[in-house]
């Protein structure tokens, strides 16, 4: 009998491709290992094993599979599974899932090699002298490696004679694969044993006199082992003795010393933090017992907690008690880089039981958490990390936490998979018989509508933690201020005073603008005006190519008019001051004033943002402007006053989830101030102090803004009233891409009807050179899913038929936000 195997490739293909295997391989290989195979003319990669039977493929000849690369699996079932469904459910493949799901180190590389050709002989008179000597170094062996090229050739750029040579089918390229992943070995060193006694030391002393550098190695060594005992590290040596490795080489070569080396994980911890104890506040225990009998009823629960009320504190209960069984928790943050403060507090609690995992890491240092997680490690059972860690391979997780679950940065951009980190996870947690739970002060409304047709169990803080009180929120009228003539530059004179009063009583500040205010979107500076969509409720965009005014939902444009619509004065501007000039401006009104700038510009470096915070913590910054990083997760004590210059920048970025945002996004920063006895103050600078989001945003009503928020996303068909898939269609031909754009919602209609939206330019229509287009489709809740996409993918199948639309490509985002 023959037998094969199905593999997933880590690049986009449809369907598992199929090999042939020995009985013997068939007998070994498990789903989950990884297999080495050849695919195409010359490629080889790191396949995952999911199936081995006795079928063999119909429409093409099985190949051999070249290598078992594991002895055990290295994915899952659990996995598995997993990223089958967000295949699924993301419409992507499960080679695009693997691909981000696996440390790169774990997914093989090719190393080129070359073979002659044996079916062609070329003619030598054909030939270079390059291309003759490699053919003829071909004929004494087999293959030839790239660097056996070079040396033969004496040539350091080989590739155009090797590509010279394939031109002719003189030879082939063979690719071979290795291991990547090394663990880091550290050196360290001990006497010899000769040398172990004291006298042999002395006499060792007396010899070196003549050597004073070695001598002094010596001493030092002798003194850190008495210290450290035994072994020392080479690098403790050399910086504790002041001497160069020349010299510990000198030593090693007399025998004096002999060197060791060890494997170390890279991610260490503070093993000494010492373990802090607290207790739980009434309010905290009782939220604590809510979310138990969700659990207990096998459901998620939300924990919808005002700033600074302590949902920390419940979390660290519950992994407490996860961890005295033995499971493991994963603790998912939206952006981990903002984290800091998080982290430490966490391992302040925990210890070195806390492991964590982001894209900030390198590959190596996250397959050694892989490692740690798979093999259930005591130092990795709390893994703490950016969306990527629902990939690990958890295969005892009692608990999942998703904190500041409204995070747009839970979804991933862009490349495929396009997942919510917090639904997949939620899904991951079934998977396991886990428990999860949602935290935030300003939940989606996903979620809360999920809490309160009862899918989630829903705790609640409303006070804060300790004495603390609510901020002090208040709105300021910049029409009146601007008309009256009452502003420095972007100050009220009421922000302008507050900053004052603040700088004087030693308090800190925090100036946060949205990095999104930078959106083409065109206002009246004097009544505030901004021109809304008739079919859509959000703001038009300004597109200057064209001089419109454009919906990018669903295509309305209008020019734009020389005069403001509301007011009639001509003071149209487009709107977006940065970071930088508030900076700027600042420093001018506050010259002895320390401002600082916090945003992607300033925050590049590994520990451009630790170093900020930790100057900020330690009061050498005064005044600290930033774009959306200032509102999240930091908890700084001394921050007496929060200042945003214009909200109308939020409230008019186009995009149905604007005030949604805008509510959030001003709640978590205004929850920055006053974390301490001190009630902290909150000045929001706008056109349109009445907007009811602002209103809503002074008097913390979040249900208020959740029920009306929904009403309108119920009435202009809006997440999460039903669901959307966006399709991006993308092209470097401009007019085929409309063609084709134009073709697939045509074919959408047909079968949807006018839940299609679109095709419509993006607010930035072409990127790396490629024209974009997106098409929107709605699905009500009564419709089905599953089928919804079946039918789509039907639809793609016609589209990928039609040779002229084959150089445009097309992209799903289900669920897009
Ligand atoms: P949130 O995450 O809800 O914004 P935090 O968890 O940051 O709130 O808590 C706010 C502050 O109160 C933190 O400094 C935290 O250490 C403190 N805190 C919260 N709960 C307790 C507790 N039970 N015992 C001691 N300190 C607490
Ligand atoms: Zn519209």
């Amino acid at each position: 009998m023959d037998y094969f195997v199905d593999v997933a490739l880590p690049i986009p293909l449809e369907k598992l491709f199929t090999y042939k295997v020995s009985p013997e391989q068939a007998e070994l290989i498990q789903p989950g290992m990884r297999i080495s195979v050849p695919f195409g003319k010359r490629k080889v990669y790191t396949s995952i094993a999911i199936a081995v039977h006795d079928n063999p493929p119909t429409v093409y000849e099985a190949k051999d599979i070249d290598q078992i690369l594991d002895e055990n699996p290295l994915i899952t079932s659990f996995q598995l599974k997993h990223w089958d469904w967000i295949a699924n459910y993301y419409m992507c493949t499960l080679g695009e899932v693997i691909r981000a799901a696996l440390p790169k180190p774990f997914l093989l590389e090719s190393e080129t090699v070359v073979t002659s050709n044996a079916d062609q002989k070329v003619e030598d008179s054909l030939l270079s002298d390059d291309e003759f000597l490699i053919l003829e170094a071909l004929s004494n062996q087999s293959s030839l490696s790239i660097n056996d090229i070079i040396e033969i050739t004496e040539k350091k750029n080989v590739l155009p004679i090797l590509n010279g040579l394939l031109d002719k089918h003189a030879i082939e390229v063979k690719e071979t694969i290795y291991e990547q992943y090394k663990p880091k070995l550290v050196r360290y060193v001990h006497f010899s044993e000769q040398f172990t006694n004291d006298e042999a030391l002395s006499q060792l002393l007396e010899v070196l006199s003549k050597a004073p550098k070695q001598r002094q190695v010596v001493l030092q060594l002798f003194q850190l082992q008495a210290q450290q005992g035994g072994r020392v590290k080479v690098s403790d040596l050399i910086s504790a003795s002041g001497s160069s490795s020349s010299i510990i080489k000198s030593l090693l070569n007399k025998g004096v010393l002999q060197e060791l080396l060890i494997r170390e994980d890279r991610i260490l911890i503070d093993q000494e933090a010492e373990q802090k104890q607290f207790e739980l506040s009434n309010h905290q225990t009782q939220a604590l017992k809510t979310i138990q009998n969700a659990f207990d009823a096998n459901k998620p629960a939300l924990l919808f907690g005002v700033t600074s009320s302590g949902k920390t504190e419940v979390y660290l209960k519950l992994i407490e008690d996860k961890l005295n069984q033995g499971e493991q928790v994963l603790y998912l943050l939206p952006e981990i880089a903002l984290t800091t403060q998080l982290i430490s507090r966490l391992q302040g609690y925990l210890g070195n039981k806390v492991a964590v995992y982001h894209s900030k890491y390198s590959a190596n240092e996250r397959v050694e958490v892989w490692n740690n997680v798979q093999n259930q490690s005591e130092n990795a059972q709390v893994v703490i990390g950016a969306r990527s860690s629902l990939f690990l391979p958890f295969s005892k997780l009692g608990l999942v936490i998703i904190d500041e679950e409204h995070e747009a940065s839970f979804k991933q951009f862009d490349p495929a998979p396009r997942y919510h980190a917090r639904d997949s996870a939620l899904v991951l947690a079934k998977l396991h018989g886990a428990q999860a739970v949602l935290g935030s002060a300003t939940p989606s409304l996903e979620s809360f509508k999920n809490a309160k047709e009862g899918k989630f169990g829903l705790a609640e803080l409303t006070v804060r933690f300790g004495e603390a009180m609510m901020p002090d929120v208040q709105l300021i009228d910049i029409k009146e201020a601007t008309r009256k003539k009452k502003m420095k530059g972007h100050f009220s004179k009421t922000l302008f005073e507050s900053i004052e009063e603040s700088l004087l009583a030693g308090e800190q500040i925090i100036f946060f603008q949205n990095r999104r205010g930078f959106a083409p979107v065109i206002e009246c500076t004097t009544c505030g005006h901004v021109e809304q969509c008739p079919n859509c409720d959000v703001s038009l965009t300004f597109h200057q190519n064209k001089n419109q005014l454009r919906c990018h939902y669903c295509g309305y444009y209008e020019s734009v008019s020389p005069s403001c619509k509301a007011c009639g004065n001509n003071t149209l501007d487009s709107i977006g001051f940065g970071t930088e000039q508030i900076q700027q401006e600042l420093q001018k009104l506050f010259p002895k004033a320390h401002v600082a700038r916090m945003d992607l510009d300033t925050t590049r470096g590994k520990y451009a943002y630790q170093k900020l915070i930790a100057a900020f913590e330690k009061k050498e910054i005064d005044i600290l402007v930033g774009t959306q990083m200032v509102t999240k997760g930091l908890d700084f004590r001394n921050v007496g006053l929060v200042g945003i210059l214009n909200a109308d920048t939020l409230l008019n970025f186009p995009d149905y989830r604007a005030h949604e945002r805008t509510f959030q996004l001003l709640t978590q920063v205004a929850g920055r101030a006053g974390r301490t006895a001190k009630r902290g103050k909150v000045l929001i600078q706008s056109y349109n102090p009445y907007h009811k989001v602002l209103q809503q945003v002074t008097t913390n009503s979040y249900r208020e803004m959740f029920e009306e928020q929904l009403y309108e996303r119920e009435q202009f068909k809006y997440p999460p009233s039903l669901k959307i898939i966006k399709l991006t269609l993308k092209a470097k031909d401009f007019n085929r891409l409309n063609e084709a754009s134009s073709w697939l919602a045509q074919s959408l209609r047909n079968v949807f009807g006018n839940l299609v939206l679109g095709p419509e330019s993006p607010v930035i229509s072409r990127i790396r050179r490629e024209y974009l287009k997106n098409i929107l489709l709605k699905i009500p809740h009564e419709q089905s899913v599953s089928k919804t996409k079946k039918g789509i993918k039907r639809i793609q199948k016609s589209f990928d038929a039609i040779p002229m639309f084959k150089s445009v490509r097309l992209v799903y985002d289900v669920d897009h936000i």
